[in-house]
């Protein structure tokens, strides 16, 4: 009894008899006050942790090394890379804007891509998303209309987003929405109609208020087919769009507007100073209206920007240089079966040939990889050939114009 009174707790010093409960542990005691202070302590730093680790989360890389990131999986398209990354860091700067008194809002900085099919632009996005870690849905403008109309509702451009953020609503209003084929739902003439325009400027308005930013009551399976199912409430405000359409006929307007201007008011502009093959890097917003996006939706759409058209060098450069570049994919696909793939630099000039000649596009590259190589694929696996070579001519004896005509109308 006598020894036990002399115990005192090793962190305040209190003896047994003034503690209500005294833990022994191998060389020390601990009383139950200092365990409820330290139950404290610890609850608290958790919460830090936690807080700080939110924080670094969204520590967004800087413009130069963002682009930095991009080169490794997009080849060229300096202009878009860039544009991209000023934008994404004034984004995820907005989102961690403390709040101030001085009435200075930084605006979304949603993005615009103009450029053909095929040129990158769901790649860029993709990369972006892939960077941030932040969930990325891909939406199709064409299957969107007005509420009330048979298709879907812009709303379910959320529920994709939802979904890939895991029903997680949190993550999902940080993250990044790639709307493909913005220019599908333009107004079809340069004067607004008096009938409704379904597919065209009804769109428009309704996705006007999800990129200003609004709270938007979401079904999270998508679609008006389930009216019993829950809503989840998303906020927009936060979402980093990004639109992308090819605006076939634009360099139309464009060389209009330049010419204009050439007699207009700059008489020095000459022909030469522009590059007619690519009119698309001249692109300004007042094109896109006249192309039939309304102003509204240009405005909410600030950063624009464009993709070169692919040649052959640059496809050259996609099969080979990208971090996931389609040759080094099918390299691992051949090494899980232990074999030792090697394609021989003619081989590869022959497979950009094609897909110039043919207008297969970036997207045709991969087409034309798949037919060179899938007998390979099927009869490798099951022999003991442990080295695949593709020579040019190997190549040419598997690619027959009847293959080559089928992958044109394919693509
Ligand atoms: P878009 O959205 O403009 O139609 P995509 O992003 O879908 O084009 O591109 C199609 C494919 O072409 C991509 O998956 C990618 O493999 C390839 N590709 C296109 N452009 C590039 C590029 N600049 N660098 C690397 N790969 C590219």
């Amino acid at each position: 009894m006598a020894k036990d009174d002399n115990l005192e707790c090793s962190f305040c010093g209190r003896k047994k008899s003034e503690t209500d409960l005294l833990i022994a542990g191998m060389d020390a005691h601990i009383c139950d006050q200092c365990i409820e202070q330290a139950h404290g302590i610890v609850k608290e730093e958790i919460l830090q942790s936690k807080k700080s680790k939110l924080s670094k989360a969204l520590t967004v890389k800087k413009p130069q090394e963002i682009k930095q990131f991009l080169d490794q999986y997009i080849i060229g398209q300096d202009e878009t890379k860039r544009a991209m990354s000023v934008a994404v860091y004034n984004h995820y700067k907005r989102l961690l804007q403390k709040n101030t008194n001085d009435d200075v809002e930084i605006e979304k900085s949603n993005i615009i891509l103009v450029g053909e099919t095929g040129t990158g632009k769901t790649l860029v996005a993709k990369t972006i998303a892939r960077m941030l870690n932040v969930p990325f849905a891909i939406v199709d403008a064409t299957v969107l209309t007005q509420a009330g109309y048979v298709g879907e509702d812009v709303e379910s451009i959320l529920s994709r987003l939802l979904q890939a953020a895991d029903y997680d609503v949190a993550k999902a209003e940080k993250g990044i929405v790639f709307i493909d084929e913005i220019d599908k739902i333009a107004r079809k003439g340069d004067n607004p109609s008096i009938t409704r325009d379904v597919s065209g400027e009804g769109v428009q308005q309704a996705l006007l208020k999800l990129l200003e930013g609004t709270v938007v009551n979401v079904a999270p399976q998508g679609g008006r087919k389930h009216p019993e199912q829950k809503f989840t409430e998303v906020n927009t405000k936060n979402i980093l769009f990004i639109a992308g359409g090819a605006f076939s006929g634009i360099e139309r307007n464009i060389s209009k507007r330049l010419n204009m201007q050439a007699v207009g008011f700059s008489a020095s502009l000459d022909e030469d100073g522009i590059d007619q093959e690519n009119l698309l890097k001249y692109i300004t917003p007042s094109d896109l209206k006249s192309f039939g996006l309304i102003p509204e939706i240009i405005g909410r759409l600030p950063v624009l920007t464009f993709m070169n058209p692919l040649d052959a060098k640059t496809l050259r450069a996609i099969l080979t240089e990208p971090k996931n570049s389609i040759i080094k994919q099918y390299q691992k696909l051949f090494a899980m079966d232990d074999v030792d793939f090697t394609i021989a630099e003619e081989a590869l000039n022959f497979i950009v040939d094609k897909a110039v000649t043919y207008k297969l596009g970036a997207r045709g590259l991969r087409s034309l990889c798949e037919a060179i190589f899938s007998d390979a694929m099927f009869d490798l696996p099951s022999s003991d050939e442990k080295e695949f070579h593709v020579s040019k001519e190997y190549a040419e004896s598997k690619l027959s114009i009847a293959a080559l005509k089928k992958l044109k109308a394919a693509s």
